[in-house]
């Protein structure tokens, strides 16, 4: 019979000090997020795949197509082209496409564009159970987010 109450004494003890725990946390500012409803900011050194930068002005890439990052990816999944415009100085970017099945996020391609047309993009929501849909066009996703 002892027992009995000793295990009783201690399981409403025990009840109490969750109880309290609960009650602590519930009056705390919530740091759980409404995925997918609310999407988190994500830090100013996340690496998500790489994005092209565009000029202020014009809103086209910044990339003036030297192929810097394209021959310093150790991974080698990008591929570019450009083309030469009549009454443009230098050329053109007409394709960018980044194979992110295959980028370690390493960042070479990053520090080798001179010019600031490279970055780290924010995106992080990208699940997907088709390798395809990896498969970046880089000019294409710059223009759906202007
Ligand atoms: S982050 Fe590295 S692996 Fe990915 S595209 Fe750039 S250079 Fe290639
Ligand atoms: S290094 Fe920069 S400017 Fe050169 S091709 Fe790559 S993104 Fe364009």
């Amino acid at each position: 019979m002892s027992g009995y109450f000793k295990e009783l004494i201690s399981g409403t003890k025990s009840l109490f000090i969750g109880l309290g725990i609960t009650g602590k946390y519930f009056m705390e500012p919530v740091v759980t997020m409404q995925y997918p409803m609310e999407h988190v900011e994500m830090t100013p050194r996340f690496r998500g795949h790489i994005e092209l930068i565009p000029d202020e002005e014009t809103g086209e890439p910044k990339c003036i197509v030297c192929g810097m990052c394209q021959k310093g990816c150790p991974s080698k999944c990008i591929s570019l082209e450009g083309e030469k415009r009549e009454g443009v100085k230098g050329k053109v970017l007409t394709k960018y496409i980044l194979n992110f099945t295959t980028c370690s996020l390493c960042g070479q391609c990053v520090e080798s564009c001179k010019f600031g047309a490279l970055r780290f993009s924010k995106d992080y929501n990208l699940a997907s159970p088709r390798k395809e849909d990896f498969i970046f066009d880089l000019i294409k996703r710059l223009k759906e987010k202007s």
